[in-house]
């Protein structure tokens, strides 16, 4: 596990955030903290919040009140600002070209043959197959080592397991695990997969209905699986508009993109 400095300024601070989809929030009074080397995991049910609450702190979605500060700039920057100054975001959609090789994928990525091949051996061999016939385990592990490989200060990690074998899970969040304890880097994981979000991160926090309802250490979160396992047999957010009158998430890849822009 990583030590967290407590002299250290935190790369994530939300304090009292309200998020959500035009004026309606579904996520609501959030206060959560991402220190460098710290992996803070996100749990919670489908339509807890969580994605929101990510895509708050990306810049994707613009906070509906509370304060967000990210890399110790709390003005309302869009993802690709934050992204220039350390923040890579990364979703269970692969990011990468697929009509490229992967040796052009890194390269497009500004990330060098050594840092992927460090991360992730399992690349190597496949330099120069198109990204395209990868299989979702190798495409996800050259998306992280395109987003880890440009040496981000804060990673958004929004169910990049997502659908990939037990094992390709454990490799990637091992390496998102070695990122934090190596290089400094902060994560707030969602991960669906409970056990092992708990099994690489200092905290966690689990959502309900768009609040948080528990948080504490690895440890302490196990102490109450009983709770956590009722949070996840609640529901979701209890005033969440229908997805068919809502407005997009902006630039979030498509998921549940909605076309109107009305609240
Ligand atoms: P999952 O694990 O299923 O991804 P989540 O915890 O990430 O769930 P969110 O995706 O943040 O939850 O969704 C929170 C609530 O916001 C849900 O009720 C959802 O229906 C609603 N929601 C999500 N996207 C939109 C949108 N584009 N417009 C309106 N409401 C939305």
């Amino acid at each position: 596990m990583s030590s967290t400095a407590g002299a250290t300024a935190p790369l994530v601070e939300c304090r009292g955030l309200h998020a959500g989809y035009g004026s309606v929030a579904v996520v609501q009074d959030v206060d959560l903290q991402v220190m460098p080397g710290e992996i803070v995991a996100l749990l919670g049910p489908n339509g807890a919040g969580k994605t929101t609450t990510m895509l708050t702190i990306a810049g994707e979605l613009p906070p509906l009140s509370g304060e967000v500060s990210v890399l110790g700039d709390g003005s309302r920057r869009p993802l690709f600002r934050r992204a220039r100054a350390g923040v890579a975001l990364v979703t269970e959609e692969r990011s990468v070209f697929m009509g490229l090789s992967t040796a052009d994928n890194l390269r497009l990525g500004g990330v060098s043959f050594d840092t992927a091949v460090g991360m992730f051996p399992e690349l190597e061999p496949l330099m120069k197959r198109r990204a395209g016939l990868l299989s979702g385990g190798q495409q996800q592990m050259l998306t992280l080592a395109r987003a880890l490989g440009r040496s981000p200060r804060l990673l958004l990690a929004d169910e990049l397991s997502l659908g990939l074998a037990p094992l390709v899970v454990e490799r990637i969040l091992d390496v998102v695990r070695a990122a934090a304890n190596d290089h400094g880097v902060g994560v707030l994981l969602v991960e669906q997969h409970i056990k092992r979000a708990l099994d690489i991160a200092d905290r966690a926090l689990v959502m309900r209905r768009g609040r948080i309802v528990l948080s504490g250490t690895p440890a302490e979160i196990r102490d109450q699986i009983g709770d956590v396992q009722s949070v996840y047999l609640a529901g979701a957010a209890p005033n969440a508009p229908s997805k068919e009158h809502c407005c997009p998430r902006a630039g979030a890849g498509g998921r549940d993109r909605c076309v109107d822009g009305s609240a």
